[in-house]
């Protein structure tokens, strides 16, 4: 690739990424990439401890083989014969994000949903790698994918995990079952064919099941507030994925809906656009999780829309959604409810001026959430939800180094994540913004 092309790949990806011209990415050409170097060594770093909210001032983390081996202050801790040592230049160091409601292949009403309304697998598996690739890049190193079709989710876990794909860890949902009619492709009525859609979506390799237990905004027929499930259904279906080990999220707005799955021990739910306090003290209680989505119905998502060429009936069904949504949001946050970022738009996907992960994080913080509550809905917690503690979340010895750098400290303000200039997953350095460095590939 001569200069001109890499200078017209690297500005077409800021765009992409909503980087302003304030961060721009590099323009030079990159340095050697690092994925052959065993061991790192970060140094010149403040490491946010992000159980507690402190600050490892002028810290070191060593990685060995993708993992954290040592982190502390600089006078304690030792950078092993041979490592290649990154000086951070003082940057804050926090674990990578995640983001537990993403779909890459996602395709919303409007025009340019319409261009992709014949879209081939193969059309399909590349663009959602190239999403994949993106999502890392703008700093999220684990997503949950909570729908996809055609078995193309699988392909690129794999891919991803081979090293033949950039993108985040990945665990994902397959497709989205529900009843005929319902938000969803794979549809199946009655307790049998939901048990069998469940069996055969954890025969592909689902990590989770996703349900649709009531309407979506994108939905042009049925009440978002109906709950269309026979509790022998809802309860046949979450009694086979646990039988399994596996959990089960419901995208849900539907108080009805919500109280009826509790009762059969749904483990999680996506939106929650009209749960009332009921729902969410019964969630609470029963240690039920939500992902909110709230940047998909906040006025920072208008300009996407509108680039999107959503139609108006599409606007005005956000607009009336987002007042609940949010008061909603605000309730469970008082209440103290497991709440996990999500976004339900492309982790990179430029919101309010940053990207939809960051935004997402900032608009917990304007519910009530601290900076770190915001900074852990998006790492230990999300750890928490996905039963990957121990492994990621957190920058301790004994994690995978999943590491974001940013140019301030979050803990005092939260939109210091606007700032990502610095990812690291699996000990690989993927960006430095400050070295001008980007993977391509
Ligand atoms: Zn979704």
């Amino acid at each position: 690739m001569n200069f001109r092309i890499l200078r017209r790949w690297i500005v077409g990806l800021a765009a992409g990424l909503g980087v302003s011209g304030a961060q721009a990415l590099p323009t030079a050409a990159p340095v050697a990439p690092t994925h052959t170097d065993a061991v790192v060594a970060l140094t010149d770093a403040n490491v946010v401890a992000i159980d507690s909210g402190e600050a490892v001032r002028n810290a070191t983390v060593v990685i060995r083989d993708g993992k954290i081996v040592d982190v502390g202050p600089s006078v304690s801790v030792a950078v092993p014969e041979g490592a290649r040592v990154v000086p951070m230049g003082g940057r804050w160091l926090i674990p990578g994000l995640m983001n537990m409601h993403v779909h890459f292949g996602l395709i919303l009403p409007g025009a340019q949903g319409a261009e992709l309304a014949n879209e081939t697998p193969a059309e399909e598996a590349l663009r959602m790698a190239a999403n994949a690739r993106k999502s890392l890049l703008a700093g999220v190193t684990t997503v949950r994918l909570v729908g996809e079709t055609r078995g193309v989710d699988f392909g690129l876990r794999r891919a991803i995990q081979k090293g033949e794909v950039i993108g985040p860890r990945i665990k994902t949902a397959g497709e989205i079952i529900v009843p005929t009619g319902g938000h969803g492709y794979l549809e199946a009525d009655g307790p049998y064919a939901l048990a069998h859609a469940v069996r055969e979506q954890i025969k592909q390799g689902a990590d989770w099941i996703k349900i649709a237990i009531s309407g979506g905004i994108a939905d042009t027929h049925g009440a978002i507030a109906a709950a269309p499930m026979t509790d022998d259904e809802l309860s046949t279906l979450i009694d086979v994925a646990h039988r399994n080990g596996i959990p089960v999220t419901a995208h849900n707005g539907s108080p009805e809906a919500a109280q009826q799955s509790l009762e059969y021990g749904i483990d999680c739910f996506e939106h929650g656009y009209h749960l009332t306090e009921a729902n969410l003290k019964e969630m609470k209680a029963k240690g039920a999780w939500l992902v909110p989505t709230i940047v998909v119905t906040q006025p920072g998502a208008r300009e996407f829309y509108k680039k999107i060429g959503s139609p108006d009936w599409y606007l005005a069904r956000v607009d009336s959604t987002g007042k609940d949504h949010w008061k909603m949001l605000q309730t469970a946050i008082r209440l103290g409810v497991n709440i996990g970022l999500g976004t339900d738009q492309f982790p990179f996907e430029p919101n309010d001026g940053t990207t939809a992960t960051v935004a997402e994080a900032e608009l917990y913080v304007k519910a009530g959430m601290t900076p770190l509550q915001a900074l852990q809905s998006g790492t230990t917690q999300t750890a928490r939800l996905l039963k990957m503690e121990g492994e990621v979340g957190r920058i301790q010895p004994g994690y995978f180094a999943d590491i974001v750098a940013l140019e301030s400290d979050p803990t005092r303000d939260i939109s210091a994540l606007r700032s990502i200039s610095f990812v690291m997953k699996n000990g690989v350095i993927y960006r430095d913004d400050s070295r001008n460095y980007l993977a391509q590939f």
